[in-house]
């Protein structure tokens, strides 16, 4: 099983970064053992001093799949949800500055948190999506899918030019603007739509 993420897919999130609009999908992984196994504890990771959160829609393949054309692309994913991918941003600002890999601020473990899939048919789906992150019951990050610089599809036939898709593969589809600090003791909570999918404490 593989973690598929990508960055700077929402124009405000890469520009409170500093970063410029990609004109392909900007890509990395995470492996197995960065999920977070649901209601386990999460823990501040020692090497950080500025942990934050991002919200992000996930969805989960449903078919193995190479080289996928974008308008088949829907076929190849049939679950949705909504997942945190905390990142140590000082570590990143530190490795993008030196240009070294991200894997270190992205990729450590229990770093993919992933909420409760539901079902999901993009062919029936004709609405935008919204989703949302609450820390300590405030509204910290709000998107919809209109935002997305890069849709499902375009995503997915775009990963799969380079990697195989496989069932249970999951894929965070990017974060929007607002993502920020948390530190021990906050609770964050995202939701797709009306529904509380995930919960999360930072111990
Ligand atoms: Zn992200």
């Amino acid at each position: 099983m593989k973690i598929f993420c990508v960055g700077r897919n929402y124009a405000e999130h890469a520009a409170e970064l500093g970063n410029d609009i990609p004109d392909e999908p900007v890509l990395f992984m995470k492996p197995k053992s960065a999920l977070l196994q649901p209601h386990m504890p999460f823990y501040y990771p020692e090497f950080t001093n500025e942990l934050h959160y991002e919200v992000e829609l996930v969805l989960r393949i449903s078919k193995n799949g190479k080289y996928i054309q974008e308008r088949h692309a829907s076929k190849y994913y049939n679950a949705i949800t909504v997942g945190i991918d905390f990142t140590a941003r000082d570590l990143q600002n530190d490795l993008k500055e030196k240009g070294l890999p991200w894997e270190k601020a992205k990729a450590w473990d229990n770093s993919a948190a992933v909420g409760k899939f539901i079902d999901f048919n993009p062919l029936a789906q004709k609405d935008e999506m919204n989703f949302k992150l609450l820390k300590n019951k405030e509204l910290v990050q709000s998107g919809h899918t209109g935002q997305m610089i890069f849709n499902f599809n375009q995503i997915i036939a775009n990963i799969s030019q380079y990697f195989s898709l496989n069932i249970g593969d999951l894929v965070f589809t990017g974060t929007p603007k607002g993502v920020g600090e948390c530190v021990v003791g906050d609770e964050l909570e995202a939701f797709l739509e009306d529904q509380s999918l995930l919960q999360v404490e930072v111990k």
